[in-house]
């Protein structure tokens, strides 16, 4: 079948500004197809009531089985990968990658494996790297890879990352980059080859090679998988990250690991605390003496816990790859740990502003989603 141009997009947190702007360029006579991954995790983030008047092309959640039509805006849904197969758009509930669900790669490697030459990735604001890996898939299978200069995107870290692993064709503003693509998709309208079908879907396939001694967030184990210069780990069941996604996923558990311990170490001391005093109560003075000696050494230890727990640690894996500035962080919002969230946090801003009230409060579950 004769295929059209796709133009996928990912973004993440600072997303919804930079479709909005990157849209309002596009012709309404594009003869490519627009599909669209921002970090909404699972918050019904309500997009297409967001974009209906901020683009000159219809936009919707896509479904299952949508056949691909230019001139339209596909988003991926909450909760859902969006993937392309021959000719149609498929909706899937695999592995999150880079913490995500609707994730970038998934939707890129299957566009790249599937469409090739005709494909345009384009990778916006967000934290960390998802986008890398599949925008290097684009370019390795013939597409266009273009990326919004960190250096104006709100959050550097996902462009950043993906002009320093990706020989990418164009880095440029919101608006440019909305102009080129009108042409990129007249050019490719006119020579769009008829190309076999590869099927596309989920790299799922699991091997032993390349094995680290490290673990998934789910216990199983990882491997690593270079894109280039580009680094990833994936485990058993599909999970995958990039070494900066790795490094902060780590730390979580290292935080929470801590946490918990400083948690029974505190329940130890009042624990031993009351123990002694029944103990005493009880004329046992040698055993009071003994559970009270125990008392004080978890509570010492406690404070010792809570110390290393409060502690600065250093964190490379928040420092953007390079070409872009680490912007002031808004309290409680910037943390990119909380990076999934982040996008639903400014959904939240814009739902007030737009005075839509339930998407505001569905937003602001964002952390939850991105767990
Ligand atoms: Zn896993």
């Amino acid at each position: 079948m004769t295929h059209v141009p796709l133009i996928v997009i990912g973004a993440s947190a600072g997303g919804l500004d930079a479709l909005t702007a990157l849209l309002s360029e596009l012709s309404p006579k594009i003869p490519a197809a627009v599909l669209a991954v921002i970090h909404i995790g699972e918050s019904n983030a309500k997009l297409p009531v967001f974009f209906k008047n901020r683009s000159p092309l219809p936009v919707a959640y896509a479904q299952d089985y949508d056949p691909i039509e230019p001139g339209k805006v596909y988003f991926a849904p909450p909760d859902r990968h969006l993937i392309v197969e021959d000719g149609r758009l498929r909706l899937g509930r695999g592995p999150r990658e880079n913490h995500a669900r609707p994730a970038v790669d998934p939707l890129f490697r299957s566009a790249a494996e599937v469409y090739g030459p005709l494909v345009t990735g384009v990778v916006l604001s967000g934290y960390l790297t998802d986008g890398t890996a599949g925008l290097w898939e684009v370019k390795r299978r013939g597409g266009v890879a273009i990326v919004q200069d960190p250096d104006e995107a709100e959050v550097p870290g996902m462009p950043s990352s993906a002009r320093q692993h990706v020989a990418v064709d164009y880095c440029l503003g919101l608006k440019a980059i909305g102009r080129l693509l009108n042409s990129l998709a007249d050019e490719a309208a006119k020579k769009a080859p008829r190309l076999a079908s590869h099927g596309g879907g989920f790299d799922m396939d699991y091997t032993a090679e390349n094995p680290v001694a490290l673990t998934c967030t789910c216990g199983g184990a990882l491997r690593k998988i270079t894109k280039g210069t580009y680094t990833q780990y994936r485990c058993h069941i599909g999970h995958t990250f990039g070494t900066l996604g790795l490094a902060t996923e780590q730390f979580e558990q290292l935080r929470g690991v801590l946490e918990s311990a400083a948690r029974m170490l505190n329940e130890r001391g009042k624990f031993f605390r009351a123990t002694a005093s029944e103990a005493r109560l009880g004329k046992q003075e040698q055993a009071a003496r003994a559970w009270e000696a125990a008392a004080e050494e978890s509570e010492v230890r406690f404070d010792e816990l809570t110390k290393l727990v409060a502690a600065d640690w250093k964190r490379p894996d928040l420092v953007p790859a390079s070409g872009g500035k680490l912007k002031p962080r808004a309290p409680g919002n910037g943390e990119p740990a909380r990076r999934a969230a982040s996008s639903a946090m400014s959904l939240r801003k814009r739902g007030r502003s737009q005075g839509d009230a339930a998407t505001a409060k569905r937003a602001a579950n964002g952390r939850k989603a991105s767990a």
